[in-house]
């Protein structure tokens, strides 16, 4: 099974594609496994291969290179720029990076990352054009946008060339279905799914997943076959799930065959149900990490220099602009605070700076609701 053509579209591509970010480092012999996946990848049908420059500082994109060196033609190639290279001239220079460490003379897509709240996005997309007029790229894409954005983009001088709109979506976050999935289906945009395993969190124990473990048997397939079957149900969404193992591959390019009844997509829907509620902001406890603010203070300073940063951010978000709930989970072990920030360090921070911590988050709840 392949996505329909797009009009504009110049390959035809698998229904399923590949990620790229994340557990790349190491060089030496995790850099040749991952070289052979992908080429394992290619040969299963798996021909959309996802990547970004900030994926381990370009490592992520100079491995694609290596691995689509003799096999480019084969191979739907996709990358993006970042934020903080939004602005039109920093668009043509990341691209031309990007072709560089990816050893080709051209991007199938090129995606916007995630726009920065502070420059236009017609700005980028500019760029983006030239880009497409100089044949160093193919198609232009968007990537964590609003619909509001979506419209905007469609309307400038970019929108005969966007053919791709990035967005997370599972089933454990299905924000994207009220708004910009019906968008691309009136648009005939792809929807690039992205962590569409839930970053490896449907996890078994989880009562829900007993729906998908009946499904899974009845069809002889695994679960995660039947989440990414899930996602294809209506040609409208191409997955890129990302995996390391070469069992998880075979899996998962398999999966695109599976065709799950009515019924089926109806009880995982059903059981699925997104939690989305808003919670008090001072409810939130937001655990220390990797460049994680804990207090209002140090979001406000930005010493991690984030883009966007959460001031950045929070002017959209006074404006009425959210891009999707942040993530939470009960916190089992406060007495007093109720949810620990599971995602959305920058956006928890934008909206109690938008808000003055006066007015409560859209959130979506992982595991069990109540203590
Ligand atoms: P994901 O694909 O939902 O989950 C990856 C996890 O699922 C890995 O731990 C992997 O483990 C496991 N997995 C894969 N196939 C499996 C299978 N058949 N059975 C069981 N487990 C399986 O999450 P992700 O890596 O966040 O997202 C995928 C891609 O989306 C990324 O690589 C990247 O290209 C893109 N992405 C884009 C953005 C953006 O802002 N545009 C953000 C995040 C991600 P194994 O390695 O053991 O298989």
């Amino acid at each position: 099974m392949s996505l329909p053509l797009h009009a504009s579209c110049h390959l035809e591509v698998g229904a399923i594609g590949q990620g790229t970010a994340l557990e790349w480092t190491g060089g030496g012999t995790r850099d040749t496994h991952c070289i052979q996946n992908l080429r394992l990848g290619l040969d299963l049908g798996m021909t959309v291969v996802d990547t970004a420059p900030i994926y381990e500082n370009g490592h992520a994109e100079a491995v694609v290179g290596r691995a689509l060196v003799d096999r480019r033609t084969e191979a739907f190639l996709a990358t993006k720029f970042s934020p903080d290279a939004s602005r039109r001239k920093d668009v043509i220079r990341s691209a031309e990076e990007s072709l560089r460490r990816l050893q080709t003379d051209w991007i199938d897509l090129l995606q916007v990352h995630w726009p920065h709240p502070s420059v236009p996005l017609s700005e980028s997309l500019e760029g983006m054009v030239e880009l497409v007029e100089q044949g160093k790229v193919r198609h232009l894409g968007l990537g964590n946008c609003t619909a509001a954005q979506i419209s905007e983009a469609l309307q400038t001088p970019a929108g005969p060339h966007l053919l791709s709109v990035q967005q997370e979506y599972s089933l454990l976050d299905r924000s994207i279905e009220s708004d910009v999935l019906p968008l691309c289906r009136e648009h005939q945009l792809w929807l690039l799914g992205y962590s569409p395993l839930a970053r490896g969190k449907i996890a078994p124990s989880d009562p829900r997943a007993e729906v998908l473990s009946e499904i899974a048997a009845r069809h002889g397939a695994s679960v995660a076959q039947v989440v990414l079957a899930w996602l294809c149900r209506d040609g409208s969404v191409l997955p890129i799930p990302r995996s390391g193992s070469e069992n998880h591959l075979r899996e998962n390019a398999a999966a695109a065959a599976i065709e799950l009844s009515t019924e089926d997509i109806a009880r995982i829907d059903s059981a699925y149900a997104m939690r989305m509620i808003p919670v008090a902001t001072d409810d939130i406890v937001v655990p220390p990490g990797d460049r994680v603010y804990t207090t209002l203070a140090e979001a406000r300073e930005n010493r991690f220099g984030l883009v966007p940063g959460p001031v950045d951010l929070a002017d959209k978000i006074a404006a009425g602009e959210m891009l999707k709930p942040i993530k939470v989970e009960v916190d089992r072990d406060d007495p007093h605070r109720r949810y620990r920030l599971l995602e959305g360090r920058v956006r928890y921070w934008a909206w109690v700076i938008a808000h003055e911590g006066n007015r409560p988050i859209p959130a979506v709840i992982e595991g069990r609701e109540e203590c």
